[in-house]
């Protein structure tokens, strides 16, 4: 074995799955010095969207989850409402973000760590794993040895320049995924009041950000080569719907083209952005939401890879015994749907992580723990809306309710339909019973007899299964 420090359990990554794993370990039963969290991140939260939302002011309406709301609440009561300017009580006291970590009530600030003798080692990059001696070695050249693994690296942001994009390198071409990120983005709205944003992507990134980015006064225009936002989720109705909502804010979207390089002064800092057809768009900011990857290259040849991430079952555990994987890396059996899968949503991550460490701590007192049953549910949240998709997005769709852009309170859903039966859900400006009741749709899978009389029924519908 390596010299170096030894943890009976070590969790890789410092974000949410392995925030809710260390929760679930605590819960579990821990004993002072087991387990070890190792992250390059300064701090051990999540790198999510909540956290720049909550720099730049937004309520706790806008925050995501019912619970996560309640999270939230203690976290911005002190924060401006969002029609202030950019900096607020989370950029002022940024010690708060830890609570974003925690749910239901219990905080993980550093102290619960600490408390619960759970050792935190930040910014410590892992850059070598050994899974055959049970070693990790960091980029300071310490090694950490483990009897049990869980991977909870996630996912790094795509960027422009991994494709070579002339100029994408300027100062001021952004991404969001670290603190870091979310701190350079403050900066730079800050600096760039009343400028000019050009938002390069048309999915949910790129979507909040513009919303964020016009609320702080700048003149924002949205790039993406789809036909429509979304297109991976949303329907051509759906997206009608966002699109005219965003165009009345003012936001500028130009669709079917690309972002094919980036002026810059001399100083750096990008001017402009250049589009495949030809359109230069002058940019004083430039936020590029394109997409993320798994991060699993440490592990590459030494654990059964699937569908792009770390095949686990339905425990998590990876093809190497004791060695588990969690979050946005994990290729998982969804059971409903008798496939494999990865997710890369909070909502996953967070569950991910606690039925790894049941199946752990079953395993050691002998305890069986059910498979793993997710059904699959994103969501988010921009300008006053809020919506919520459960399930899978796959046959005939149909729109109900509301979908005018210029009602005072829209509310529209759609229902996905395959072999007679409701597959998926997705509600905009819905109530939590409402969101409930879609995901319970999505979940029994009723069955349609008249796609007509559906779309007539619409909400009522799933009120009733
Ligand atoms: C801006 C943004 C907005 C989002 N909004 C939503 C939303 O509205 N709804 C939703 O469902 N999901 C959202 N997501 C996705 C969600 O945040 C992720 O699915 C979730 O964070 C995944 O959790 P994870 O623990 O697997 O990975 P992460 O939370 O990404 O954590 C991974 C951790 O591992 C660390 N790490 C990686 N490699 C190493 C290494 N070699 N050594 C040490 N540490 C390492 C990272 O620094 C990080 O701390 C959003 C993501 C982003 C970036």
């Amino acid at each position: 074995m390596a010299s170096g420090k030894h943890f009976k359990y070590v969790i890789l990554g410092g974000g949410v799955a392995a925030g809710y794993a260390a929760r679930e370990f605590a819960k579990q039963g821990v004993q002072p010095g087991e387990l070890a969290i190792i992250s390059k991140e300064a701090l051990g939260m999540a790198p999510c969207a909540e956290i720049f939302v909550d720099k730049v002011g937004f309520t706790p309406a806008n925050c995501y989850t019912s619970e996560y709301q309640m999270r939230c609440t203690d976290v911005v009561e002190l924060v401006a409402p969002y029609e202030r300017p950019a900096l607020s009580k989370g950029y002022l006291f940024p010690q708060r973000f830890h609570v974003c970590v925690g749910s239901g009530g219990e905080r993980l600030l550093p102290e619960w760590y600490s408390e619960k003798g759970i050792e935190l080692i930040l910014s410590t990059e892992i850059v070598k794993a050994d899974l055959s001696t049970k070693t990790l070695t960091s980029a300071a050249g310490a090694n950490f040895t483990y009897e049990i693994l869980l991977i909870a690296t996630g996912s790094s942001v795509i960027k422009l320049t991994d494709f070579g994009t002339q100029g994408a390198d300027s100062n001021n071409i952004l991404y969001l995924r670290e603190i870091d990120d979310a701190d350079k983005l403050v900066a730079a709205i800050q600096a760039k009041k009343g400028g000019k944003a050009v938002v390069v992507g048309g999915g949910y990134i790129g979507l909040e950000l513009s919303a964020v980015l016009k609320m702080n006064d700048l003149d924002v225009t949205m790039v993406f080569p789809e036909p429509w936002c979304m297109p991976r989720l949303f329907t051509a109705d759906i997206a009608a719907f966002y699109e005219a909502y965003y165009t009345n804010k003012g936001v500028k979207i130009l669709k079917g083209t690309l972002a094919v390089g980036f002026d810059a002064n001399a100083d750096g800092d990008v001017t402009a952005v250049k589009l495949k057809d030809g359109t230069v768009l002058e940019a004083d900011i430039v936020v590029v939401g394109v997409g993320g990857r798994p991060l699993t290259t440490l592990f590459k040849g030494q654990v059964s890879e699937e569908k792009g991430g770390i095949k686990t079952d339905s425990f998590f555990e990876t093809s190497v015994p004791g060695v588990y994987a969690i979050g946005d890396v994990a290729t998982f059996p969804l059971k409903m749907y008798n496939e494999l899968r990865r997710v890369e949503h909070v909502d996953h991550a967070r569950k991910s992580a606690e039925q790894a460490v049941k199946a752990i701590k079953g395993k050691e007192s002998g305890e069986s723990v059910p498979e793993y049953d997710y059904l699959p549910y994103f969501y988010s949240r921009s300008f006053d809306l809020s919506w919520q998709f459960y399930g899978d997005n796959f046959g005939e769709t149909i729109l109900f309710g509301d979908s005018d852009p210029a009602s005072s309170k829209p509310k529209f859903g759609s229902y996905w339909i395959k072999d007679g039966k409701v597959l998926g859900a997705f509600l905009e400006g819905g109530s939590p019973d409402e969101n409930k009741a879609i995901a319970k749709v999505a979940k029994t899978q009723p069955l349609v007899a008249n796609i007509e009389e559906l779309k007539e029924e619409g909400l009522q519908f799933a009120s009733k299964i």
